[in-house]
C-alpha cells in the first residue's frame, strides 16, 4: 500500500459516506479576510484553532516562509485575486517561529540538489540565465522582519486597492500565540 493508495481509498470513503457535508461553504470567505501564511506542518490546522477560522472564513495561501518575495509573483497575484474578484477586504501575513526559512543556507540547498543529481553545469546555466539561486534559496534572520517586508510588499503594491488594511503577525507553533507586528489599521 503506497501513500497515495491509502489516500485514494479513504477519499473513497469519505465521498461515499458524504462526510464532506460538514465542510459545505462557498468560495467566498464569510470573514472577508485572506491569509498569507507557511506551509509549515504544524499551523495546518492550529493556525486555525488559534485564530478562529474554520472551512469558508477565510482565503489561505501558503508558502515556504509566508514570504512575498517577487512583486509580480504568484503569491501577489493570488492576493490581487483574493481582494479584487474573492471579496476580501483585509490580509493578514502571519509567519512564525523556529520557522524552516529562518534556517535556511543556500550552500546547503544547492549542495544537496547536486547530491540529489541536479549537474553543476545545470546550476552554472542557471547562473548564466542570470538567475541568482543563492538569492533565491535565500531565507530571513527574523520572523520580524520578514514578515514587515512582506507587509511592506502588500500595502504598497502598486496595483493594490488603498483602503486594504494589511496586518503582519507571528504565531508561536506550538501554542498557537499571536504576536502583533504590524497592525494594518494603523499603517
Ligand atoms: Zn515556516
Amino acid at each position: 500500500m503506497t501513500l497515495l493508495n491509502d489516500i485514494l481509498s479513504y477519499n473513497e470513503e469519505f465521498v461515499s459516506l458524504k462526510k464532506y457535508e460538514d465542510f459545505t461553504t462557498t468560495k467566498y470567505p464569510d470573514k472577508r479576510l485572506v491569509i498569507l501564511t507557511c506551509m509549515d506542518t504544524r499551523l495546518v490546522e492550529l493556525l486555525h484553532k488559534a485564530t478562529n477560522t474554520k472551512n469558508g472564513d477565510v482565503k489561505i495561501i501558503k508558502n515556504a516562509g509566508a514570504i512575498v518575495s517577487h512583486p509580480f509573483g504568484s503569491i501577489m497575484r493570488s492576493l490581487l485575486i483574493a481582494v479584487y474578484e474573492l471579496h476580501a477586504d483585509e490580509v493578514l501575513v502571519i509567519g512564525h517561529h523556529d520557522c524552516g526559512m529562518s534556517a535556511i543556507n543556500s550552500d546547503s540547498v544547492l549542495e544537496k540538489l547536486k547530491q540529489r543529481g541536479i549537474e553543476e553545469q545545470t546550476l552554472e546555466t542557471i547562473k548564466y540565465s542570470g538567475i541568482d539561486l543563492h538569492e533565491w534559496f535565500q531565507g530571513f534572520d527574523r520572523v520580524e522582519d520578514s514578515v514587515k517586508h512582506s507587509v511592506d510588499m502588500v500595502k504598497h503594491h502598486p496595483l493594490m486597492s488603498k483602503d486594504i488594511p494589511v496586518h503582519g503577525l507571528v504565531i508561536d507553533p506550538e501554542t498557537g500565540k499571536l504576536d502583533l507586528v504590524v497592525n494594518g489599521y494603523e499603517n
